[in-house]
This record gives structure tokens, C-alpha cells and sequence, in this order.
């Protein structure tokens, strides 16, 4: 019989995040023959981004838009999407692994009564069953997990790993959706405050450029920031550089700050402690700068440069520049 599989959507900035077509490819592997893909799109005015939605290669979209929705509130969003999931009945959700999918996800489980698989690289089939890949113990090692007995289903996909496929050809029919908002909400989001590192997103940068305790100072950044300017790409950094005040907590990238999985990530002055390669050690090419030829870092580098990133930095700026000039 023919089972219906749920993505949820995600936005920001008025465009829809990337880890959302990722999850719709999650999808895609998990489902059999004949599995109907539905996204689900929750917000104010997001009709525009429910059109593109259509061409992502999904079955359906549902749209919930209300303004009432226009900040990410968890009680509201939890009663739009679990009214529309009873309806649905899916075998599985997606959710990105992000601060929202986090939030959201085992409140759908909950719902739904379903089992929950978290942070998911990678999704293979072996015979009749899905494997869902997921690192463990801060990255040293990964699980496989695959679903047993019946029941539903829910899953977060970590940014940057599962590949998402070409668009299909055609649209998939829109459907708006009722939003019947809960009697009271006992919280109630008044602003959201973004912190951002530069112009580029950190969760879902191609590139990252990342500063530790080797930058000395919040003026130390400068140089990576230029680096990162040239390169497109988000400027984060290592936990001892956030609590040395020399830049935010919200560029932290570790077991306690945001996960990253770039193609390049570039660690300067950074010793590679555990909690910090918890955060970063999946990233495709990692190059390391660091002026202490045994430090941890270089164990899990692509590429290693042993100098004074106050020398290196500078240099590989002026390089890419004239490289993509
Ligand atoms: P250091 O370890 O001090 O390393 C600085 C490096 O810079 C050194 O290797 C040095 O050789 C190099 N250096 C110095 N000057 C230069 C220069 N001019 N040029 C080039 N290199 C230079 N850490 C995280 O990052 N993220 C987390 O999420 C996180 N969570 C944690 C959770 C817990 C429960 C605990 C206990 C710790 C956590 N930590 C986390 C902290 C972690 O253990 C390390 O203390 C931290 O990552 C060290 O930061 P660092 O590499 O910038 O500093």
C-alpha cells in the first residue's frame, strides 16, 4: 500500500532554507514504489515559496499561512502541523536538524506517537530496509538504525550531507490549509534577534573560516573576515575564542554550539579539542592553521599550514583574490 511521507519546510529571510530540498531527497530514499512525498509549508505570506516548493520534486504542498504564523512560536506551529498530520497519517516526517526541526520534531513524535531518528547523514537501502546513518560520541563514530515494528516515523537531517536531487519536471498542486490557532498560546514570541556571522548563514555556508584562542583579540578577526569576504563564506569560531570575549557565542561551533558540515572549513589558531571537532570534523576538506606543528587539529586536516596565521591569512586572502578576480 502506498504511504505518505511528510517534509517539512523551512524559511528564512523569506526563501526557503536548503536543508529543506535535502530533506525532501531524505524522502525521496525512504520511500518505496508508489510513496506519495508531502511538503508542508508553515508561515505568513509564504505563498510565493510554496510555488517553488511545488517544482521540488515533491507530490503535494500544504500551506498553512496565517499572519498569526509569522513568527516561529512552538505552540502554534506544533497545532498547525499535528492537525494537518492527522490528517495526512504519514509513515514518516522530515525535519532539518536545526534550532526549529530540533524543537519541532519530538513534539510530532509525541503526537504522533512515533519513534524519532535525530541528525541523520546519511539514508541507504539494504533489502526491504532503510538504514539511517547518525554520528555518535561527538562525531568519533557513526550508528546505524533502521525502524522496526510498524507506526510512524520521525526524522532530522543534519545540513550539508544528504544531496539533494534535481527538481522534478512540473509542479506539484498546492493546497491551502486552515490554520485553526489554539484557544491561548501559553508563550508568545515577540522578536526574534538574529546574530549573524557576516552575510553568510554558518549552518549552511559552503565555507567556513574559523577563528580560536591563536586570534588573540576581537581585532584578530579582522583578518579572517576579509578571508571569509573574499571566499563567500561564514566566519565562526572556537568556544575558547567566544569565552576570551573576542567575538559572539552565536559563532561557537561544537558540542555545545552549531553543528557545521562545509565543504571547506578553514581552522585558524584553533587546537582541535574534542568538543570543537564535535561541531566541524565532518566538514569535506578541512585546512588547518596553526603555529604549533603538534596540535590535534592537524590529525584530522586535509591540509595543514604550520605558521602564524597573522602571516598565513593575509597571504591566502591576496591568493583567492587574485584567483577569483
Ligand atoms: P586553545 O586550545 O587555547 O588553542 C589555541 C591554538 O591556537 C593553539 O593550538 C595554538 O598553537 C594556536 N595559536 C596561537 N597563536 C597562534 C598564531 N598566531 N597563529 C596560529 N596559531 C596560533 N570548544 C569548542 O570549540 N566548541 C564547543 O562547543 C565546546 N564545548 C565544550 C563543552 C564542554 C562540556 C567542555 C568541557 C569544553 C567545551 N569546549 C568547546 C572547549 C574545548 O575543550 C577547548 O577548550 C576549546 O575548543 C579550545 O579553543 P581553542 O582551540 O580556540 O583554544
Amino acid at each position: 500500500m502506498s504511504k505518505v511521507h511528510v517534509i517539512v519546510a523551512e524559511t528564512r529571510g523569506g526563501k526557503l532554507r536548503q536543508v529543506t530540498f535535502e530533506a525532501v531527497q531524505a524522502a525521496r530514499r525512504t520511500g518505496g514504489e508508489g510513496d506519495r512525498l508531502a511538503a508542508v509549508l508553515i508561515g505568513a505570506g509564504v505563498g510565493s515559496l510554496a510555488e517553488e516548493l511545488a517544482g521540488a520534486g515533491v507530490d503535494a504542498v500544504h500551506v498553512i499561512d496565517s499572519p498569526a504564523l509569522e513568527l516561529y512560536n512552538p505552540e502554534a506551529y506544533g497545532a498547525a502541523l499535528n492537525a494537518l498530520l492527522d490528517r495526512l497519517q504519514p509513515d514518516t516526517v522530515f525535519f532539518g536538524h536545526t534550532a526549529i526541526g530540533r524543537d519541532l520534531a519530538p513534539a510530532a513524535a509525541t503526537h504522533l506517537q512515533a519513534g524519532q531518528i535525530s541528525d541523520v547523514t546519511a539514508i541507504e537501502r539494504s533489502g526491504a530496509d532503510v538504514l539511517f546513518t547518525r554520528p555518535v560520541y561527538a562525531g568519533k563514530a557513526f550508528e546505524q538504525k533502521k525502524r522496526t515494528g510498524g507506526g510512524p516515523l520521525v526524522v532530522t537531517v543534519r545540513p550539508n550531507n544528504i544531496v539533494p536531487a534535481d527538481g522534478a519536471a512540473g509542479a506539484a498542486p498546492v493546497t491551502a490549509e486552515a490554520y485553526d490557532a489554539p484557544p491561548s498560546l501559553r508563550t508568545v514570541i515577540k522578536d526574534v534577534v538574529r546574530k549573524m556571522s557576516g552575510r553568510v548563514d554558518l549552518a549552511e555556508a559552503k565555507i567556513v573560516v574559523s577563528g580560536g584562542r591563536g586570534v588573540k583579540s576581537a581585532d584578530g578577526f579582522k583578518p579572517l573576515e576579509e578571508l571569509a569576504g573574499v571566499l563567500n563564506a561564514a566566519v565562526g569560531a572556537s568556544r575558547g575564542a567566544c569565552d576570551a570575549g573576542y567575538c559572539d557565542y552565536a559563532l561557537q561551533i561544537g558540542q555545545t554550539g552549531k553543528v557545521v558540515t562545509p565543504e571547506i572549513y578553514i581552522a585558524c589558531g584553533i587546537s582541535g579539542a574534542i568538543q570543537h571537532l564535535a561541531g566541524m570534523s565532518q566538514s569535506r576538506i578541512i585546512i588547518a592553521i596553526n603555529k604549533d606543528a603538534e596540535a590535534p587539529i592537524f590529525k584530522v586536516a586535509d591540509y595543514g599550514i604550520v605558521g602564524d596565521l597573522f602571516d598565513v591569512v593575509p597571504l591566502l586572502t591576496a591568493e583567492f583574490r587574485k584567483a577569483l578576480a
